[in-house]
C-alpha cells in the first residue's frame, strides 16, 4: 500500500540532485504524469523557491526559453514561432547543506 505521502517522499527522493521531467517520474513512480504534475507543485511549496529548480522548457525549432513560465506543465506552443515541438521542463531539488 502506497499512499500519497509516501508517493511525495519518493518523489523528493528522486529530485535531490537530479534533474527529471513530470514524463520520466511517472514512469519511474508508476503514477499519471498529470499526478506527477500535481506532486510536484505540493513539493515545489513545500521546499520553497530557492531550492526548487524549474529548468525551463525550450522550443526545439527557434530556441525560445520558457524563462518567465511559472506552471509546470510544457507549454503547447511556442509563441514566437508557433511551433509546437517544445521540450518538457525538468525538476530538481537542491541539496541542503
Ligand atoms: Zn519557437
Amino acid at each position: 500500500m502506497t499512499d500519497e505521502i509516501t508517493i511525495r517522499q519518493e518523489i523528493r527522493n528522486l529530485l535531490i540532485d537530479n534533474l527529471l521531467t513530470a514524463k520520466d517520474i511517472s514512469k519511474i513512480i508508476r503514477i499519471k504524469e498529470k499526478d506527477a504534475i500535481d506532486h510536484l507543485n505540493h513539493i515545489a511549496k513545500s521546499v520553497g523557491k530557492k531550492n526548487f529548480i524549474m529548468e525551463p522548457s525550450v522550443c526545439m525549432k527557434c530556441g525560445f526559453v520558457f524563462n518567465k513560465r511559472e506552471r509546470l506543465t510544457s507549454p503547447g506552443r511556442c509563441p514566437v514561432c508557433k511551433h509546437e515541438g517544445i521540450s518538457e521542463p525538468r525538476f530538481g531539488i537542491k541539496k541542503e547543506d
